[in-house]
């Protein structure tokens, strides 16, 4: 009879496992606490997640962009859009890159509201400002490495990071603390520094961004 040695951790899930379970009750906690905020104000969650994906997007955005970040259809979007159009919270006009196109903006009613919701939902910035530094770094770093992976599988919407904008310049200092550079601030970029949401950011080719996550990751 074949003996195999057992402990009592043999039925503990892999780092791996934890990782995305943990990640997940974050996100639960989150989403939690938005809806409460979305239910106070009279909207629901996916228009409330509309309001946040438009904060600080001054060039405005497609109906199409907005639906692949909700993961639902056009026309769901739309219907959702077509409410917060009639609460005063977003406008609709030309869109600046193709005169026949429309794009999405908050009204001033839309931008107050979103820096509302950004403090109903501070407790979970202030519990990660607690973490020591090092750790802040870490688990940042580590959450983008994350990313670039699943951007492999294409299951990852576009982000308005440092790793998928024009203005990134990568490894344009190799071996040094701060390896990147950003041409649009013309200043060097630490990894620490690196953002995942950057108002000024305009997409790079998508070969270059392939590229730039295919070597973070
Ligand atoms: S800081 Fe903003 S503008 Fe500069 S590289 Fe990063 S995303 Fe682009």
């Amino acid at each position: 009879m074949e003996i195999t040695s057992e402990t009592p951790w043999d039925g503990t899930p892999d780092i791996s496992a934890r990782i995305i379970v943990a990640i997940g009750r974050v996100a639960s906690v989150l989403r939690a606490g938005m809806w409460e905020f979305a239910t106070a104000e009279n909207l629901n969650p996916a228009q409330a997640e509309i309001l946040q994906l438009l904060k600080d997007r001054t060039h405005g955005v497609r109906l199409s962009w907005l639906a692949t970040q909700l993961s639902v259809s056009p026309a769901s979007a739309s219907d959702s859009v077509a409410a917060l159009v009639t609460k005063g919270l977003v406008r609709k006009d030309r869109a600046e890159d193709d005169k026949r196109a429309t794009a999405l903006w908050l009204t001033d009613q839309g931008k107050a509201l979103v820096e509302r919701m950004a403090q109903a939902l501070g407790f979970a910035d202030d519990a990660a400002a607690r973490l020591n530094r090092a750790v802040q770094e870490q688990m940042l770093v580590g959450l983008f490495k994350l990313i670039a992976q699943l951007q492999k599988s294409e299951r990852f919407p576009a982000l308005r990071a440092c790793l998928s904008c024009r203005f990134f310049e990568a490894n344009k200092f190799p071996g040094s603390a701060a390896p990147h550079h950003c041409a649009l601030v013309k200043a060097p970029l630490p990894i620490a520094f690196l953002r995942i949401d950057c108002a000024e950011q305009e997409p790079t080719d998508p070969v270059t961004e392939r590229r730039n996550w295919e070597a973070f990751a």
